[in-house]
């Protein structure tokens, strides 16, 4: 296999704010694998919460060129293995690796990714779209930009989150999920399951920060809405503690390092009985169209990512109130604009 190092600057529509940064321009790694003239795709954003960054993640990659250069792609789950002692500790390289590995599989037996799986989409989970944290009347705003959306995700964090849960109630009978990013205690968390429980919300992420377990605990147990794992559930040995302390997780790819962990992390919290999430960055529609490849397995997604910027890199997946339309390119899907966003860098 071929390797090639794109990176971006993907411009978002809105400054998106959570409870603990903003972003404006958000850096991203495209990796892109090739074998016999076809391509795959898979990529992994820059994040300061988890340390990564584009240098990082393109030294990780660039250490393990020459045995990408030596390997004919047959089983991607086998890769990642052999890549995995020298990559393990970077798992944002080694998810784009792992999903530009799958799409370039998928795209090699003539299917797509899901399709090659033995998976149905019959009937597959609706996606949210999400309202980033500002003044009350942008962020009803921003909701009617996205009109008519089944679901909202909404970023929380401030003093004044059931005030602007209350009001953006006003405007919709969606369904809500809000997502305080760490930003709650146990207490405020218990008391608000009350209250946005009346309002129409459906389940309350990462609550508390992540290592206040014995205080999650309560929360568990006292919360009336449930609770979805994220910063607390990043990696595959972080989903056995989360059973007992929250009703669900949230994967994202960039986390765990990809497919090959995710599909494991989803077996196991059926098997421990908790609800599976499938989270994106804010990310372009090559990793939000490797997302969509597990939308079978999941409960909920959060796979908006290409929605808030103003230009995208790629075509593959796209989205419309909600529901996630499959494209037709064979793997996931992934096609990258030769003439998209302004790359930074190309190796
Ligand atoms: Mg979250």
């Amino acid at each position: 296999m071929k390797l090639k190092l794109h990176s971006f600057e993907l411009r978002l529509r809105h400054v998106f704010t959570i409870s603990r940064e903003s972003v404006e321009i958000q850096p991203t790694l495209i990796v892109e694998l090739e074998e016999e003239g076809l391509r795959g795709y898979g990529e992994a954003t820059s994040d300061d919460y988890y340390g990564a960054t584009i240098a990082e993640m393109s030294a990780a990659l660039e250490a393990v060129r020459a045995d990408l250069e030596h390997w004919t792609l047959d089983d991607p789950a086998k890769l990642w293995e052999k890549l995995s002692p020298r990559l393990g500790n970077n798992p944002f390289a080694q998810c784009a690796l792992d999903e530009a590995a799958y799409d370039l599989w998928g795209k090699k037996q003539g299917k797509p990714t899901w399709k090659a799986w033995g998976l149905s989409a019959e009937k597959l989970p609706l996606t949210n779209y999400t309202i980033g944290i500002d003044t009350v009347e942008t962020m009803v705003a921003h909701m009617q930009e996205f009109p008519n959306w089944p679901i909202y995700k909404i970023k929380l964090g401030t003093k004044d989150d059931l005030a602007i849960i209350r009001e953006l109630r006003r405007h919709t009978n969606a369904v809500f999920r809000v997502d305080a990013n760490c930003a709650w205690t146990a207490d405020e968390t218990i008391q608000n399951s009350r209250v946005l429980a009346e309002l129409g919300v459906e389940f309350i992420e990462q609550p508390l920060p992540p290592d206040q377990w014995d205080e999650m605990r309560r929360v568990y147990q006292q919360s009336v809405l449930p609770v979805i794992a994220d910063e607390s559930c990043q990696r595959e040995s972080d989903v056995e503690r989360c059973a007992g302390h929250f009703h669900g997780i949230n994967i994202k790819l960039v986390k765990c390092g990809g497919f090959t962990p995710a599909r494991r992390m989803i077996g196991l919290a059926r098997e421990l009985g908790l609800k599976v999430m499938v989270g994106c960055m804010t990310e372009s529609t090559v990793g939000i169209s490797s997302i969509a490849q597990l939308l079978p397995l999941l409960d909920y997604v959060d796979m908006d990512g290409a929605l808030l910027l103003a230009e995208d890199v790629a075509t593959g997946v796209t989205i419309e109130q909600g529901v996630c339309h499959f494209s037709m390119e064979n793997g996931c899907g992934v096609r990258l604009n030769q003439d998209g966003a302004k790359p930074t860098r190309q190796n």
